[in-house]
């Protein structure tokens, strides 16, 4: 039986083009860029077509583009390395809904006496932009939004969030890390100053990514050594891997306004089946500002974990909307964020899409999770609740 993959959000496989660009540097071109005989400047310049390509993702400068282990560093380094510089206070506001890579570096700097806002969203995942504005202090330095969630795929007004932030001269932080290469991220626009990228939630090799970094931004490093990447980021350069998130980020352009529209489509059609075919079901996240490749659900009484098993046995990999946490059974704080009380927030489902998703795919979950949600639930002791 052929696989179905409902599992973009959690990683992508490498496309082929990203893998074929990779290959040479495993093999004749792996020369380290800092050397200065032939093979280390053939590293060197594939290393620099590769900042370019990103920053072309983002509409950035290349030498704005900080190369490091991947999204969960960028996060760090955006939160640890403003609070380092000390520039303005050691204040950070951020949001009940981040990714983890945010939410326990705040924790840990919180331990180091930095002061922290966790500003809540509606019951769909929005955050108001006037909440920012309350929680402004004079030692404010920097606010953390994730643009896309990762879990429910609602997206934020970063720009309105943005015209805050300047008015204050405080600096805004974005983990892109789902945005990248789904919808358009452009850094102008936006207006911000940090923005945190994986190369494998984009068709890219797990284990690298890029911390967009505004010129002129205070930020101190958190890796130290041989001052690569012009001192913000030292350790020889994953040249394999950072090739891959330059041609993964190329294929995004091109791609990403048809890919979009397919998605979209796809994911609408799969909501609708959904909704009508499970009793007790209710989509989490924002109808339309939403990403075009996230579908996430609750069914009231059933637990997310059993869902993903049932539906793992018929061929189809997806996550309970707790991702992230598969060793953990506690509720997601995204989930809990919205409101959902916790018989809903444990039922939730993550179905997210990508290249290789086609109709059948959407057809086969159609077929088989209604069964599986009536089955659990006549088994389910809450059943009477
Ligand atoms: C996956 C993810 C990360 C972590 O990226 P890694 O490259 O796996 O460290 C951070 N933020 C979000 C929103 C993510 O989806």
């Amino acid at each position: 039986m052929k696989r179905c993959y409902f599992d973009y959000a959690a990683t992508t496989p490498v496309a082929p083009e990203v893998l074929e660009a990779m290959l040479p540097y495993f093999k004749d071109r792996s020369g380290n860029p800092s050397a200065i005989y032939a093979e280390g400047q053939l590293a060197r310049q594939a290393v620099e077509h590769a900042r370019a390509s990103v920053a072309g993702l983002i509409n950035a400068r290349p030498d704005e583009v900080v190369f490091l282990s991947g999204g969960t560093e960028a996060d760090n380094m955006a939160l640890s390395g403003v609070a380092a510089a000390g520039c303005k206070g050691r204040h950070i506001i951020t949001t009940a809904i981040e990714h983890h890579a945010v939410l326990e570096t705040c924790h840990q700097l919180e331990k180091n006496g930095v002061a922290v806002t966790y500003l809540p969203v509606d019951a769909e995942g929005r955050l108001d932009p006037a909440e920012v504005r309350q929680a402004i202090r004079p030692d404010t330095a920097l606010v953390s939004v994730i643009m896309a969630n990762n879990e429910i795929g609602t997206l934020q007004d970063l720009a309105e969030i943005s015209g805050i932030t300047r008015e204050h001269g405080i600096l805004l932080h974005t983990d892109a890390v789902q945005a990248a290469g789904r919808v358009p991220v452009d850094v102008q626009a936006l207006g911000v100053d940090l923005l945190s990228i994986s190369a494998h939630k984009l068709y890219g090799p797990k284990g690298v990514g890029a911390l967009y970094i505004r010129k002129g931004t205070r930020i101190v490093p958190i890796v130290w050594g041989g001052g690569q990447e012009r001192g913000r980021r030292s350790g020889t350069e994953n040249v394999p891997g950072i090739v891959g998130l330059g041609k993964a980020a190329e294929t995004a352009v091109s791609m990403m306004a048809s890919e979009a529209a397919r998605l979209a489509a796809l994911r609408d059609k799969l909501i609708a089946g959904v909704l009508a075919a499970v009793p007790a079901s209710r989509l989490n996240g924002h109808p339309s500002h939403r990403l075009p490749n996230n579908a996430n659900f609750s069914f009231d009484h059933v637990e997310g974990e059993s869902v993903c098993l049932n539906l793992d046995l018929e061929g189809v990999s997806a996550s309970p909307g707790s991702a992230c946490s598969s060793t953990s059974t506690a509720p997601s704080h995204v989930l809990l964020a919205l409101g959902l009380p916790p018989h809903q927030a444990f039922g939730s489902l993550r179905l997210s899409l990508g290249r290789w998703t086609t109709e059948a795919d959407i057809d086969r979950v159609l077929a088989v999770l209604p069964g599986i949600v009536a089955r659990l639930r006549a088994m389910s002791p809450f059943r009477n609740q």
